[in-house]
């Protein structure tokens, strides 16, 4: 067990966390980065990346991860590796986190940007056959479905480019979702459905995932959401994309929050309600939720952080004068 001290603590090493960790080390605050059990974030589990902003050419999400976090070393920074298990925010600054790994760390100021995950339909069968057919990820399993039937469940820009992603595998790909019109940005929508590959089936939801004869996972029960009528669908994979909750478990109780689990911050700022806590990304972020607009909130978090040490460091100075 080791005590890890920095003056900027980060929790979280998505676009968010790795722009801070950029702009705090540039300005001296020698930051740690506790990255957690998904370094480089959300963005790792995609492919092609075409609306971050200086890459005329498409990226691909792994990549820029990887040029982020580079970046963030190379000016500095220290990556840990690492979850962060129980934070101690009470006290004010500094502020303790305690690891998975049983190391401490403590920052002057603490920056939040432990993201989002991936949100589940919660209905029989999708736990047990979670690996079995059920999964979370095209890009990370779709290559398993090669020449099989899959469907993806949900109508954002995640299912729909879900759905694209695995006609590189797949010819029988279906998009099952609960209304009659998706959510997804109409780019994505034109190639979705100039796709012969892809079928979308509307106003249906899953009500169980069943496992076939060979204990994988057989077809879905579907339920009509306009006239209740129940039906089967057989596919060999199916991918659940209804969006993702953001990662705030570690700061119920001690950080304000809104009905959704997103961390409330001043309007406009990356300041929580206790001074020198910062949060930053898709974790105080229910609207945006975009790798720019994280990358942009890390970059405010420290520069806010930066102000907050620079009036703390002064504060104590005058104290100490006035002794
Ligand atoms: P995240 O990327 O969610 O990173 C959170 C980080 O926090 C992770 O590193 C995690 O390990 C860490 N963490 C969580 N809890 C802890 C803990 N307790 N201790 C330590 N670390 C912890 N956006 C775009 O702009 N363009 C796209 O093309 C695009 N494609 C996407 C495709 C997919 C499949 C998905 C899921 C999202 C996509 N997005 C895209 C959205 C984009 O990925 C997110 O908006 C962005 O990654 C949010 O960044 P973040 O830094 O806030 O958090
Ligand atoms: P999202 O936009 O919140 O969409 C979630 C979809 O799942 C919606 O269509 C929703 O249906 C459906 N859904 C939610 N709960 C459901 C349930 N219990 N049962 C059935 N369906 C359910 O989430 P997302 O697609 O993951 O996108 C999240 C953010 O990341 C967005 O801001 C998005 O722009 C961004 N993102 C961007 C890109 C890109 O720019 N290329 C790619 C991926 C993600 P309703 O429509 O009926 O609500």
């Amino acid at each position: 067990m080791a005590t890890h001290t920095t003056r900027m603590l980060i929790i979280g090493s998505g676009p968010a966390g790795y722009s801070a960790a950029i702009y705090g080390a540039r300005a001296g605050m020698e930051p740690i980065v506790v990255q957690g059990l998904q370094p480089g974030g959300q963005l790792t589990i995609t492919t092609d990346v075409e609306n971050y902003p200086g890459f005329a050419d498409v990226i691909q999400g792994p990549w820029l991860m990887e040029q982020m976090q580079k970046q963030a070393e190379h000016v500095g920074t220290r990556m840990k590796w690492d979850t962060i298990v129980d934070v101690d925010l009470e006290n004010g600054s500094p502020f303790r986190a305690v690891g998975d790994s049983g190391d401490e760390y403590i920052g002057d100021v603490l920056v939040i940007a432990t993201g989002a995950q991936a949100k589940w339909l919660g209905v029989p069968g999708e736990a047990e056959l979670g690996g079995k057919g059920v999964s979370a990820c095209a890009t990370c399993d779709g290559f398993f479905y090669r020449g099989k039937k899959v469907a993806v469940i949900g109508g954002g820009n995640t299912a729909v480019e879900e759905a694209l992603y695995l006609t590189n595998h797949s010819d029988d790909v279906t998009l099952i979702h609960r209304r009659d019109e998706l959510r997804s940005e109409k780019i994505l929508q034109d190639r979705l459905f100039a796709s012969d590959k892809i079928t979308p089936m509307w106003n249906k939801t899953v009500e169980s995932f069943a496992a076939g004869e060979n204990g994988a996972l057989g077809h879905l029960n579907l339920v009509d959401t306009q006239t209740g009528e129940r039906s089967t669908i057989e596919v060999d994979g199916a991918f659940v994309a209804i969006g993702h909750a953001p990662a705030t478990e570690l700061f119920k109780g001690k950080l304000p929050m809104d009905d959704g689990g997103y961390l409330l911050v001043e309007p406009g700022t990356p300041k929580t309600s206790i001074p020198g806590v910062f949060a930053c990304g898709d974790v105080m972020d229910h609207t945006y939720r975009q790798a720019v607009t994280a990358a942009g909130t890390g970059c405010m978090a420290a520069l806010d952080a930066e102000r907050f040490l620079a009036t703390l460091e002064h504060s104590k100075k005058e104290a100490v004068a006035a002794e």
